[in-house]
């Protein structure tokens, strides 16, 4: 026999079970986007791989060895999306809906990193992204952090830090990078592997290091702070002013520099302590260099990116009853035959237009095993078909949880449904 093929390491089948959580979110955060103004936009899971290597950046993580790259059938190098904001970038130049214009996006789909699997850290996984051009005013970085905010209440989950911190302008990072690199070079027995790799490659992301035994090391580090632009500074300290009088805590970290280049200013994570060393569930930021960069006009532009995994993984953690909206309400049993059967098909069709999830058994066997299934099937009721009834023009109407029976008449069915399931 011969063994059946498994799925790719860390790539995650998602099964109905899993969807109910899924899709309460996915529609607490459509609710929570469109009260804020945001737009959905679908762009290709793949693109061409300088798209990511032009805005992402060479030094990364992403670029370095993360993607997912391959070549087409003409030879031409692609790859598969490993984050939201460069084709959501891309797809609004090409499409003309950016320049000159006030822009607010969102997109929700799955994103592609060869990284180690691991609890919440995955290589197919999924986000909610969110991006808005044509505003570079910190009332944009408040806004955004405001919707962040209703979207964690709607959703009831609770206990997340707000980290924030100013990357400043590409200059004012220029001359930090210097001075980095100047005491980490002081301090060079004392790195590890990797940080001694980013050393001259790209300096910042020693800062972003999680090995513990690089914390002592980045603790003494020389604070970005420190060397920021003053419009930059300006920017950072308006938007402190905002985030308190919109009541929203946050926590200057100095050491967060975010894994990605194309960030200016403002860069933030949500992060918790419920997830392990996953700990951040959404982050976002400031780029307002990249719409040129990518070969569009000069655009300000902020976004954030939430990772649904990490998210369901707090809210299942959380525990609580879920409304299972996708589960029929009636279930439709046939005791007979084909007769029998296309007046099931025909009620539940009747039901269905009524507003009731039905489930109409299909398939044949005994009323016993009929009567197991619509247990299973989650609904509350199931209608039972036979000879008689259609005869006497009533149907037999049997609460699943009690087992208790009675007889309905056709005309009086759906006052009773309705009286019944609520
Ligand atoms: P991390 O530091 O955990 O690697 P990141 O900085 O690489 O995160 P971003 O590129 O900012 O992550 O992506 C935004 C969010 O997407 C993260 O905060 C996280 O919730 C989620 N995310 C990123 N990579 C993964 C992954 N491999 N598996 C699951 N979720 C992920
Ligand atoms: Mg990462």
């Amino acid at each position: 026999m011969s063994k059946h093929i498994q799925a790719i390491r860390g790539m995650n089948d998602l099964l109905p079970d899993d969807l109910v959580w899924w899709q309460r979110i996915e529609e607490q955060a459509r609710s929570v986007l469109h009260a804020y103004g945001y737009r959905e936009i679908r762009f290709p899971v793949l693109e061409k791989t300088d798209l990511y290597r032009r805005s992402i950046g060479e030094v990364t993580d992403i670029v370095e060895k993360e993607m997912y790259t391959f070549e087409d059938r003409n030879g031409e190098s692609l790859t598969l999306r490993p984050e939201g904001t460069a084709g959501c970038v891309r797809a609004g130049i090409e499409n003309g809906i950016l320049h000159n214009q006030v822009q607010r996006l969102w997109y929700l789909g799955p994103m592609f990193r060869h990284e180690r699997p691991q609890k919440g850290r995955y290589r197919q996984f999924h986000q909610i992204g969110v991006e808005a051009f044509g505003m570079a005013t910190p009332d944009l970085d408040t806004e955004l952090l405001l919707l962040c905010q209703r979207l964690w209440r709607a959703l009831g989950v609770d206990g997340l830090t707000l980290e924030l911190n100013s990357l400043g302008t590409s200059q004012a990072r220029a001359a930090y990078r210097e001075a980095l690199v100047a005491y980490l070079q002081g301090r060079l027995d004392e790195l590890d592997e990797d940080s001694r790799q980013r050393l001259h490659k790209n300096p910042l992301r020693v800062l972003d290091s999680k090995n513990p035994a690089m914390q002592p090391v980045i603790g003494d580090a020389p604070k970005l702070t420190a060397y920021l632009d003053d419009v930059s500074l300006e920017h950072f300290a308006t938007l402190g002013k905002m985030l308190a009088q919109a009541g929203i805590k946050f926590v200057h970290n100095p050491r967060l520099v975010r894994g990605l280049d194309y960030y200016t200013r403002t860069v933030f994570e949500w992060t918790t302590d419920r997830l392990g060393a996953q700990s951040a569930v959404c982050a976002g930021g400031r780029y307002d260099g990249l719409v040129s960069m990518l070969g569009g006009q000069d655009t300000a532009a902020a976004g954030f990116a939430i990772g649904l995994e990490r998210l369901v993984e707090l809210l299942q953690q959380k525990g609580g009853a879920i409304e299972a909206a996708s589960r029929p309400q009636v279930y439709v049993a046939i005791a007979g035959e084909t007769e029998e059967a296309t007046q099931g098909l025909a009620l539940a069709e009747t039901l269905r237009e009524e507003g009731f999830r039905v489930e109409c058994h299909c398939g044949g066997g005994s009323l016993k095993s009929q009567l197991k299934r619509a247990d299973r099937s989650g609904a509350k009721l199931a209608i039972l078909i036979g000879r008689d009834e259609i005869a006497r023009g009533e149907v037999g109407v049997k609460v699943l949880a009690s087992g208790a029976q009675e007889q309905i008449g056709r005309g009086e069915l759906t006052a009773y449904l309705r009286s019944r399931l609520v």
